[in-house]
């Protein structure tokens, strides 16, 4: 079954809000081993809607739309769907009584545009709405499948769950499954190049590597008539990953490199303080994401400027005279200074030109200086990366987690 995602909706088109729907009823629709083969936006826009339709209809079994179910005259694709499979809208009873109940229930006035959103194409199946006004449906004629839902995510999602993937599943013949892995403190490029040939031969399970600020992601997809099948031609394939990239991959599925680093500091109970620059308390903040933290990150100061360092980590004036505020000889002063202001086991300090201005020849934007001090003993490591300040301020908070890790 070949399907198109249809989102309806001129504030995606404006970028005002982003297609979350297409991005969540793909994903779904691959658990069930339906593909995706398109996914279209289209604003509230009468004519452009029932060219899409049509497009969609000529190259696709099944189309679900998203949005424009509302009470407003520019709720559309309803009528536009009865429209093209020619079907006449009738009024479903139930759907107006559930429809009235849920504005007497929060005591608001109902429009007429709401007794709209009770009329069905003829012969559709209709899906509940438990989350608001507008109920969703099914149409079906022939081998062409339509399902509208309703644009809300809150009222979409359990629609799809609860109502739409239950039906769908009866032509369920096979499944996709991922496995994904994480991996850190080694660049997409090199990756590939390192499991290059193993992408290369595989087509079932399919190997996809994606970089993700300052991580490597690889998502290993397997096809298969059960989930069970599939987990058994990615097992191998995901053994032999790992036995190349061993410990540069940090976890799996939904983990992430906070967690985990929380996770050790943890259970080996070492204890933190971090003094940032550049990245102004990224790291402090990622830090304190992870449940349980609290018993061993003691402190976190953000130190910008030159006067701070000095008065709040010891950073010597010389130092900064000398080397600069951007530079590993500060960053190790910052990193011992937290450590010995809050007395703990490390010290982070970071500091680094995060742009756009500031770079000069020597020191250009994107150079990053990490200090550890660790158990008594100072580390340094020189970055440098690319891109915007938001990019190098993740990067550099990315790159300490995964030292940290180490
Ligand atoms: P309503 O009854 O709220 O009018 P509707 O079915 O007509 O529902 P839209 O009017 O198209 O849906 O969108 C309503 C809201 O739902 C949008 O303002 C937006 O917040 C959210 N929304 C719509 N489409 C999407 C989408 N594709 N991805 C994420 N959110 C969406
Ligand atoms: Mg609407």
């Amino acid at each position: 079954m070949k399907a198109e995602i249809i989102a309806v909706g001129t504030e995606i088109l404006l970028g005002d809000i982003i297609n979350t729907n297409a991005q969540y009823i793909a994903k779904r629709l691959a658990d069930i081993g339906i593909f995706v083969y398109h996914q279209t936006v289209v604003g509230d826009n009468p004519e452009r809607i029932k060219e899409v339709y049509e497009i969609a209809f000529n190259r696709a079994d099944l189309v679900i739309t998203t949005g424009g179910l509302g009470p407003t005259k520019d709720d559309l694709t309803k009528e536009i769907a009865a429209e093209y499979f020619n079907k006449e809208l009738i009024l479903d009873e139930t759907s107006l009584q559930s429809i009235e109940e849920f504005f007497s229930f929060r005591k608001q006035p109902m429009s007429e545009g709401n007794k709209k959103q009770a009329y069905f194409p003829k012969g559709g199946i209709i899906l509940k709405n438990m989350h608001g006004t507008a109920p969703g449906c099914i149409i079906k004629e022939d081998a062409k499948m339509c399902i509208l839902l309703p644009g809300p995510p809150r009222e979409m999602i359990p629609m799809l769950e609860e109502e739409a993937i239950p039906y769908l599943s009866q032509y369920q013949k096979s499944t996709l499954h991922s496995k994904v892995l994480r991996i850190c403190g080694m660049g997409e490029s090199y990756m590939e190049e390192m499991i290059k040939d193993i992408i290369q031969q595989q087509s079932n399970p399919t190997i996809a590597p994606y970089a993700k600020e300052g991580e490597v992601t690889l998502r290993i997809t397997a096809k298969a008539k059960t989930k069970a099948e599939a987990e058994d031609l990615i097992h191998p394939v995901e053994m032999e990953i790992r036995s190349r990239l061993g410990e540069y991959i940090y976890g799996e599925g939904d983990t992430n490199l906070e967690e985990v680093v929380g996770k050790l500091l943890i259970d080996h109970q070492l204890t933190i303080g971090t003094a940032e620059s550049c990245t102004g308390g990224l790291l402090a903040g990622k830090l304190v994401n992870c449940p349980g933290i609290s018993s061993v990150f003691m402190e976190g100061v953000i130190t910008y400027s030159n006067a701070s360092k000095m008065r709040r980590l010891g950073v010597k004036p010389e130092t900064l005279d000398q080397y600069g505020a951007v530079s590993k000889e500060t960053a190790g002063e910052m990193a011992k200074g937290v450590a010995e202001l809050g007395n703990t086991d490390i010290g982070i300090g970071i500091t680094g030109i995060a742009g756009p201005e500031g770079g000069t020849k020597e020191k250009p934007v994107g150079l990053m200086y990490i200090g550890m001090y660790i158990k008594n003993e100072l580390h340094t490591k020189e970055l440098f990366f690319k891109g915007d300040r938001q990019k190098l301020r993740n990067f550099a908070v990315v790159q300490t987690l995964c030292w940290l890790r180490r």
